[in-house]
């Protein structure tokens, strides 16, 4: 693979949009560009992004990468073969089919605006069972029916069954949870007039943050997602990967405003020259939401390999194979990947914690405790243990595996005695509590014990605190591995795109790009670790 090792992979976050160009016979980043964009708060609970800035900060970081590769003697035109993109995950656009404008700003993640709606969402009259087997008719019924949402929601049978925040969980993998990307469809359709008519007019197109960019990247303004993106909607069936009809009628999300689903790896279409000076040629070719791609990423090719990413928030992922295995401990199923059309779905079971890089931010920004992230390790190392002192910001509510949205933050255990480096060692500690209670969920779905994990491989932009890495192989009792690559993300994202344009030629060639940096072995006794663990509680 000589002559073509140059992938270029573009990673969309919600704090900010890297592009990374990657030597895949070395094994090294060769450049990269990293942009913030601005988060918006316009009112509490809602969190949004522009998604021009973001398409703007897209372009002028690939055009970065690509004169960073000029300088090295690396020419973009010739020696570039592909775009991999990955991207934050449920993060919402709508957009005009014929101007390519968006209609409203993007709403992110994070946003709870869509709380009603899922109250709503969990007590409406039809049962899980009738939703598995009614999709064909009410599909049929679609056609020349009333679009508007409220009613449909109306339709099916009219037994009531309360089935709570698991309703949709046999087809889809999840619970009802403001975090997905349903909900802030049928908000944005309940709710801005332009894009309600926009979609009675069919002039209007839904989609995540992939499918923006591949839109306005791509010279055939493909209006696509991956399965990955797609899972995490509440509207795609988990054993289809199809958007399942009876759930759209009851989001009043039409089909023809969704991207199509496609597999992770696969040429999707060529990139545009506007502002990134590749000329058309180069294929947009791996798409895969940012936790998968960290996956693919760190080389989590085998059933029972397990990734956590400390971003933002911290998302751990164990593969199952092609097993769905349906939590009972509270975690998501989701698809690990699908690199190529004609290769199997691989699943995995995936733990959220909502607060992770972001509690530190809050550290800085609202409590003025440090200036700078960077500060945390020293200051938090400054002392023993956080002297009993427990944080749990759960400021949107609590993810996996409590799933509690009425869940707020605590601050508990001071005395005169605490000052800013034990609160600044509990949020680090947090972080390491929730991270261990979702990989006990997890493996308690696999009937497993903790100690059936060889080790934990981490990355993220947290990653860079060895504190925390430290604390948590101490709380897991497990290895933590922190691979030369920490833009894991964007690898897995540039593998895929290698996958379907043959720079790589077979999966497990992603292991040769994988390589140990650190490792973090356990510290404490397992007698010392049972008798710090039950902090949470
Ligand atoms: P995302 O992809 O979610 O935008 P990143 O992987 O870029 O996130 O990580 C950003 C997060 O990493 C920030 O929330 C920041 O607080 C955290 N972070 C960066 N450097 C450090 C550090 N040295 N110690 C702890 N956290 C850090």
């Amino acid at each position: 693979m000589d002559h073509k090792r140059y992938v270029l992979a573009l990673d969309q976050g919600t704090t900010s949009t890297r592009a990374i160009l990657f030597d895949f016979v070395e094994s090294t980043v060769v450049a990269s560009h990293q942009l913030n964009h601005k988060q918006h708060f316009p009112q509490a609970g809602w969190v949004e992004h522009d998604p021009l800035e973001i398409l703007r900060n897209a372009r002028l970081c690939i055009a970065a990468v690509c004169h960073q590769a000029e300088t090295k003697g690396i020419s973009p035109l010739k020696d570039i073969q592909c775009l991999g993109l990955t991207n934050q995950r449920e993060t919402v656009v709508a957009w005009d089919r014929t101007t390519g404008q968006p209609l409203h700003p993007a709403i992110v993640w994070q946003d709870t605006r869509t709380r009603d709606l899922c109250a709503a969402l969990t007590t409406v009259s039809e049962t899980s069972a009738s939703l598995e087997t009614k999709p064909a008719s009410l599909r049929a019924s679609r056609k020349g029916g009333s679009k508007s949402p409220i009613r449909k929601r109306q339709r099916g049978s009219s037994a009531v069954t309360d089935h709570g925040v698991d309703r949709f969980r046999e087809i889809t993998g999840l619970p009802i949870s403001t975090y997905f990307s349903g909900t802030k469809y049928k908000w944005l359709i309940e709710n801005v007039p332009q894009v309600r008519k926009g979609i009675e007019d069919g002039t209007v197109l839904l989609g995540t943050i992939d499918s923006w960019l591949a839109y306005h990247l791509t010279e055939e303004r493909v209006h696509i997602t991956d399965v990955t993106n797609a899972s995490r909607s509440l509207l795609m069936d988990l054993r289809s990967h199809h958007w399942h009809g009876q759930l759209l009628d009851i989001f009043g999300v039409p089909k023809e405003a969704l991207p199509v689903i496609r597999s992770s790896a696969e040429r999707y279409g060529t990139l545009t020259s506007t502002e990134c000076a590749l000329d058309g040629r180069i294929p947009l070719a791996g798409i895969l939401g940012d936790q998968h791609a960290a996956m693919l990423g760190q080389a989590c090719l085998r059933t029972d390999d397990v990734k956590c990413t400390y971003g933002t928030g911290c998302f751990l992922m164990l593969h199952t194979g092609e097993k769905r295995i349906h939590s009972r401990h509270g975690l998501l199923t989701a698809p690990a990947y699908q690199l190529g059309r004609d290769q199997p779905v691989l699943y995995a079971l995936e733990g959220s914690v909502a607060i992770a890089g972001a509690g530190l931010e809050w550290l800085r920004e609202q409590l003025c405790l440090i200036r700078d992230i960077q500060e945390v390790e020293p200051l938090a190392r400054s002392v023993p243990d956080t002297g009993d002192v427990y944080l749990v910001p759960a400021f949107n509510g609590l993810f996996a595996p409590r799933w509690r949205a009425d869940a707020r933050g605590v601050l508990v255990g001071m005395t005169q005695f605490t000052n800013r480096a034990h609160i600044a060692r509990a949020m680090l500690e947090q972080v390491c509590f929730q991270t261990t209670e979702v990989i006990e969920a997890a493996l308690a779905d696999l009937g497993q014990e903790t100690s059936a994990l060889q080790m934990l491989r981490v990355d993220g932009g947290m990653t860079a605190n060895k504190l925390l890495l430290q604390l948590q192989a101490d709380l897991l009792g497990v290895p933590v591995v922190r691979p030369q690559i920490v833009e894991a993300t964007a690898l897995g994202a540039a593998a895929a795109a290698a996958l379907a344009t043959g720079v790589l030629r077979r999966v497990d060639q992603v292991r040769e790009l994988w390589r140990e940096d650190l490792v973090f072995t356990p510290s404490i006794s397992d007698m010392e670790r049972s008798t710090t663990a039950p902090a949470l509680e």
